[in-house]
């Protein structure tokens, strides 16, 4: 148990350490592009309504290299605006002058339709971050919007900031407008954790510097997409323009402006197809949310509890299954989740997996070999016990054994066979006394006696006891003394008989011959203390309390004279305990003990 806690803890403790880190971020960021890949093309209700006129290689073969010349890119912009778009926005940086005409054409064709026109910030390192604007007579016809597309540390675009600052200057992303023209809404509204186009919310919170999570509809060709070829040679219908918006910007090879991002990894996507991502999860509120950190705890939690659960529920092939079972669950659970809008985290709950597994499996190998090992220290101090008794029993055995063989003589005078008969019998009660003892610690030490009291006359069951270990302190002339007034309490008096017998022969075996034993009995009010007081070999302070432990005894003892197995005052100790009383040992080496048995009178 004490180890399962550990475990717990030790879990509790690792899970934000394996859940939270840059590694781990990384593979949830990997991870939930797969996810992305794996769900195709979403379904989207503004994917019709929006449309992407490529500046392709077509175009560039046919009409000169790229830059477009600014003359055909008027030309092809005018066909557009007559074809009466909803929005159009162009992602061509267009800040030098370089034909005043073609610009004033430009302008006018962005002026006949709500449009948007790219800026961008100038990405030197060494110098202070400025604005790249488009003409002054572009951006008077048009909005302006930023066009970054803001990558993470991997190089691949998973979102947009909203909004971009240089020189004190802030621009909306070029999506952003385009969607706010087409809403027809004005201008964006912010508060601290939102940005409001009309009725819709954009989860974009200021601390996250208005950063917006990028529904990818589908890979590269998700949206319509035009060649400005076929604006230039006529060829396009204006009805697939009328009423769209439309994206207009460089897709050709040469043009470079092409990113990773998730649905499109190793070969990216080009920069008009990730602002269509841009536009649509705006206008189709297709917003990716994060789980609050305190879900997210929640969600380890509950991947942890489940291979707790089934490391302690199952075992074998079961618990393969079940952990199976619960890694499947994870990338399963992330699917559902990428399906409702909601990013959970599959690296690290993958993670938390593999940590809960490993330490709950550790946990519990730890327990259950904790678990073995009681059982086996049981084993052994059963062992020792079933030995103890087989010592125990083995003289009155011998005795009997004797006697019974000598009886058959029928030489033998009958007052001698009479004398052994009497030996037998008394042999024989003996053993059956012995027995009945060991059987009643057995069920002692199992916790399945209850002890029976009845009324003991206390001086008389003293007086047994000593006469019985006289007979084992003749050996070495040893004296016992007793004192005990008449009194009666109630006890089990076998078992306060076999305590009582175990104090006095400890007194004799641990002291030195034709030494004096006392055995006193006090009346202490509510209760009576009954003491053995020796002149032995004494037992120093730190020992005098694991001698009540089960097989314990003293160094000295272990290869002294006296054999013994060290169970005796473990159950002296228990039979004190059953009574409502306790042992209690005052001793110094060389000086001597007193143990002294406190037990209620009732
Ligand atoms: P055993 O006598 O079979 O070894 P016990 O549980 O009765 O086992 O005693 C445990 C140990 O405590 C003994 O081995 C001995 O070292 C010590 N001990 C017990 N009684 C005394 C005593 N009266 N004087 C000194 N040491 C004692």
């Amino acid at each position: 148990m004490k180890f399962r806690a550990a475990y717990a803890v030790l879990l509790l403790l690792a899970i934000p350490w394996v859940a939270w880190n840059g590694l781990t971020s990384q593979i949830n960021a990997a991870a939930l592009d797969l996810l992305m890949r794996l769900r195709g093309t979403a379904e989207s209700p503004s994917a019709e309504g929006i449309v992407l006129v490529a500046i392709d290689d077509a175009t560039a073969r046919r009409y000169g290299p790229l830059p477009l010349e600014r003359r055909l890119l008027a030309e092809g912009l005018e066909r557009l605006a007559e074809a009466k778009p909803r929005v159009v926005a162009l992602d061509v940086l267009l800040a030098e002058p370089e034909d005043p005409e073609a610009e004033a054409r430009i302008a006018k064709a962005l002026g006949m339709v709500p449009g948007v026109v790219a800026a961008a910030i100038e990405n030197d390192p060494a110098a202070r971050p400025r604005w790249i604007d488009p003409l002054p007579e572009l951006a008077a016809a048009a909005r302006v919007g930023h066009a970054h597309a803001d990558p993470d540390p991997d190089g691949v675009v998973r979102s947009v900031l909203l909004a971009k600052a240089a020189e004190g200057r802030r621009r909306w992303a070029l999506a952003l407008e385009a969607a706010a023209l087409a809403l027809d809404a004005e201008r964006p509204v912010e508060t601290t954790g939102e940005i409001r186009l009309g009725s819709i919310r954009i989860p974009a919170p200021a601390a996250e510097h208005r950063l917006l999570r990028i529904d990818y509809a589908g890979p590269e060709g998700t949206f319509r997409r035009v060649s400005f070829a076929s604006l230039l040679d006529g060829s396009a219908d204006p009805a697939w323009f009328r009423g769209k918006a439309v994206i207009v910007g460089a897709t050709a090879q040469g043009a470079g402006d092409r990113h990773f991002t998730p649905v499109s990894a190793g070969i990216g996507m080009s920069g008009i197809e990730i602002h269509a991502n841009i536009l649509r999860t705006i206008l189709d509120e297709a917003f990716l949310r994060p789980l609050p950190p305190a879900w997210e705890l929640g969600l380890y939690l509950v991947v942890a509890a489940a291979c707790v659960a089934a490391v302690m529920r199952f075992r074998g092939l079961a618990l393969a299954g079940a952990l199976a079972g619960v890694l499947a669950a994870v990338p399963a659970a992330c699917y559902a989740a990428l399906l409702d809008g909601s990013l959970w985290p599959p690296a690290s709950m993958t993670a938390v997996f593999l940590l809960s597994a490993g330490l709950a499996g550790a946990g519990e190998y730890a327990s259950l070999h904790w678990a073995w090992r009681r059982s086996e220290q049981k084993r052994r101090e059963y062992a020792f016990r079933v030995q103890a008794i087989a010592h125990e029993i083995k003289n009155p055995l011998a005795a009997i054994q004797g006697s019974s063989e000598m009886i058959e003589d029928e030489s033998l005078p009958p007052e001698t066979r009479h004398q052994m008969a009497g030996l037998i019998h008394k042999e024989s009660k003996r053993l059956a006394a012995l027995i009945r003892t060991f059987l009643d610690v057995e069920r002692m030490a199992s916790g399945t006696l209850r002890i029976e009291k009845r009324p003991v006359e206390l001086s008389g069951l003293c007086r047994e006891v000593v006469e019985r270990a006289r007979l084992y302190a003749a050996r070495k002339k040893t004296a016992i003394e007793m004192e005990a007034p008449a009194m009666e309490i109630a006890a089990d008096p076998d078992l306060l008989g076999f305590a009582i017998y175990n104090l006095l022969t400890n007194a004799v075996k641990y002291s030195p011959r034709r030494s004096t034993v006392r055995l006193a009995v006090r009346d202490t009010g509510g209760g009576v203390a009954i003491s053995v007081t020796d002149q032995g070999y004494g037992i120093a302070r730190e020992e005098q309390q694991k001698i009540f432990e089960r097989f314990y005894r003293l160094k000295r003892d272990e290869k002294g004279a006296e054999e013994g197995t060290g169970i005796g005052l473990a159950l002296v100790k228990e039979i004190a305990t059953q009574h409502g009383g306790r042992i209690e040992v005052e001793s110094s080496p060389g000086a001597g003990s007193r143990f002294t048995l406190v037990l209620p009178k009732s």
